[in-house]
């Protein structure tokens, strides 16, 4: 039978792989309000706090009373207006790079930059973790693709050996399921010995990592030579929404020329540019946030290792516990969700088969003693779950 929605989406139930949208009453933060109950949440990217800031919310209502909602057309017709331009500006200036040019999202921002930059008759390398919108963006541009192994510089640079035309290596900073850096000194040198461009998406580190937040490229002292491409969103740490692409004067101009996700769609709210440009105000004079992050990573890694947690290996605010099945994700999230807290169970296909996970997330907003009160509930939990069986 053609189109059979029906059995698909059967077979999706059958597999613990259906997903549900929870529905948030409240704004972000640590506690919040979901399908009418009122839960301890540890599944937001909003890193720092600063999705529900005061100041930001502030310099939305502010920025929509001057400049209005809508961006009104795209940025090559008459979308492009001053709040866009000056948070271009300040974003440049941040990441010390000519540079920057602003998307309405993460997923758009990395179509472009791939789809401008390869082509038929050039070579992309990524990561086999990548987040899907880099995979995504790999296909659709017509290079030859392939992948390495996560996070392996001699797997790339195997791969390296066989690439023809323009090559791009391109790599999450922090990847998004398991939390750990990318060896970026490695992946660089490799790709530098091949004459090939790195581009990274610094999502999850932007923000959070680097001694004033500058993110992963900041952390490990990399220059715009051994990352030509930076991408980081805004959506996360900066608690707002959008993405930029950080780079020279003419890696910008030819997006601007190029890249078919920037010139065919319309510009992100002024007003949200204005609110970004008050989280990176509060980013920058505001270190103790990520001060107060970087504690409450330590705590909740030091509590899960005392309880026999299955840690992963990082040390950003992305702590996933790697369960195994898609079931036993569930079940413990489930857990969870009757003692009042809210964490996401991540299955396949976000993840490879046979390592869902619990992905939790902590944010500055977050209290210590809150943290406890997680780590209480999952060494309960993860008892029980002990009983349970592996299916
Ligand atoms: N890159 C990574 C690594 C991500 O995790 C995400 C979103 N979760 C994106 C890109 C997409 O960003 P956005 O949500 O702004 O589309």
């Amino acid at each position: 039978m053609l189109f059979d929605l029906s059995s698909r989406l059967a077979e999706r139930r059958a597999a613990d792989l259906h997903r549900q949208r929870p529905l948030l009453e409240s704004p972000q933060g640590p506690l919040v309000r979901v399908d009418g109950e009122a839960l301890l949440a540890f599944c937001s990217n909003d890193y720092l706090g600063l999705a529900n800031h005061p100041q930001v919310i502030q310099a939305m209502a502010d920025g929509a009373r001057r400049w209005g909602v809508g961006g009104g057309a795209s940025h090559l017709v008459i979308g492009h207006s001053t709040p866009h331009h000056e948070l271009e500006l300040a974003l440049a200036e941040f990441c010390g790079r000519p540079r920057a040019l602003l998307f309405s999202t993460g997923y758009m921002a990395n179509l472009a930059a791939v789809t401008a930059l390869v082509g038929q008759g050039d070579t992309v390398l990524q990561d086999r973790l990548n987040h899907a919108s880099l995979l995504d963006a790999g296909l659709l541009s017509g290079a030859r693709f392939a992948r390495y192994l996560h996070n392996d510089a001699d797997s790339l640079a195997a791969r390296l050996g066989k690439a023809s035309g323009n090559t791009l290596v391109v790599t999450d900073g922090v990847f998004s399921m398991d939390g750990d850096l990318a060896d970026l000194p490695a992946l660089c040198a490799a790709a530098r010995a091949h004459g090939a461009w790195v581009m990274v998406d610094d999502a999850h580190g932007f923000g959070t990592l680097g001694a004033t937040g500058g993110g992963i490229v900041e952390q490990f002292g990399l220059s715009l030579e051994d990352v030509p491409v930076l991408v980081g969103t805004l959506g996360k740490a900066f608690g707002t929404g959008g993405a930029f692409v950080a780079g020279s004067e003419e890696l910008i101009e030819t997006l601007i020329q190029f890249a078919r996700p920037y010139i065919y769609t319309t510009s992100q709210s002024p007003a949200l540019a204005c609110a970004t440009l008050a989280s990176l105000r509060l980013l920058r004079e505001e270190g103790w946030r990520r001060e107060h992050l970087r504690v409450l990573i330590e705590r909740f890694r030091e509590g899960a290792q005392r309880i026999g947690l299955p840690l992963m290996d990082s040390p950003t605010p992305i702590q996933p516990l790697l369960v195994g099945s898609s079931g036993r994700a569930l079940r413990l999230a489930q857990y969870l969700r009757q003692r009042g807290i809210l964490v996401g169970a991540i299955r396949p296909p976000t993840v490879p088969q046979g390592t869902a996970r619990l992905r939790v997330t902590l944010s500055a907003a977050h209290e210590e003693a809150q943290v406890e009160r997680m780590l209480e509930a999952l060494a309960d939990g993860w008892a029980a779950l002990g009983d349970d069986g592996d299916d």
